[in-house]
């Protein structure tokens, strides 16, 4: 469940010259700027714009934009359009960026290891790869010969390839068997990433 909702936040605090239409005193007033912001899990995610609102001190009567008489309003809305939505409201957008990028350098990272791999084929290597049917196994390298690829299969599949990794575990395999492949099969399943990862 993701919880969401918008929080706001004080940009802005300003003594200003108005004389309160509830209890008319004279420079009792201070005009209050917010930043407006959704939220997710109370992280701010992107600012949704700013809104002013006026306190008396004395009186403590609070008023909101909407229900401002004309005059104040006019004080208060230049405070409003100069203040800044403050960095903290993007904050969640820094947080998603730096994931998408480091996520893209961990899949570079990954994919070079791949690539790697697939030019030094080792026993023990683990292919991960697509099933016909969609799914996602793994296989083991058993033994290499200078043209095929000797495989222990795993006799797991999963329906999630970013889960290929938690069936990948020593006792999955079924080693009273195996099957060969030459490497020139092998060479076609990378390109066509039927084999998408290998592991070391
Ligand atoms: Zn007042």
């Amino acid at each position: 469940m993701i919880i969401y909702g918008t929080g706001s936040t004080k940009v802005k605090e300003e003594a200003i010259f108005n004389k309160c239409n509830s209890c008319g005193n004279i420079n009792t007033t201070t005009a209050y700027v917010f930043a407006k912001y959704v939220d997710i899990f109370w992280i701010p995610i992107f600012p949704i714009g700013k809104y002013a609102s006026t306190q008396c001190s004395h009186c403590k009567q609070v008023l909101q934009e909407k229900e401002m008489p004309p005059d104040l309003k006019q004080t208060v809305m230049p405070f409003k359009n100069i203040s800044k939505t403050p960095l903290k409201a993007f904050s969640g957008l820094f947080v998603i960026a730096l994931l998408i990028v480091g996520g893209g350098i961990m899949a570079a990272m990954a994919g070079k290891d791949t690539e790697q791999y697939a030019a030094t084929p080792a026993v023990g290597d683990r292919y991960y790869y697509k099933e016909d049917d969609g799914s996602f196994s793994t296989m083991k390298i058993m033994e290499l010969s200078s043209d095929s690829i000797f495989f222990f299969l795993n006799g797991y599949t999963i329906d999630k390839k970013s889960k290929t990794r938690t069936i990948d575990i020593t006792k999955n395999y079924d080693t009273t068997e195996y099957y060969g492949y030459s490497k020139q099969e092998i060479n076609n399943m990378l390109k066509d990433k039927t084999v998408f990862q290998i592991k070391r």
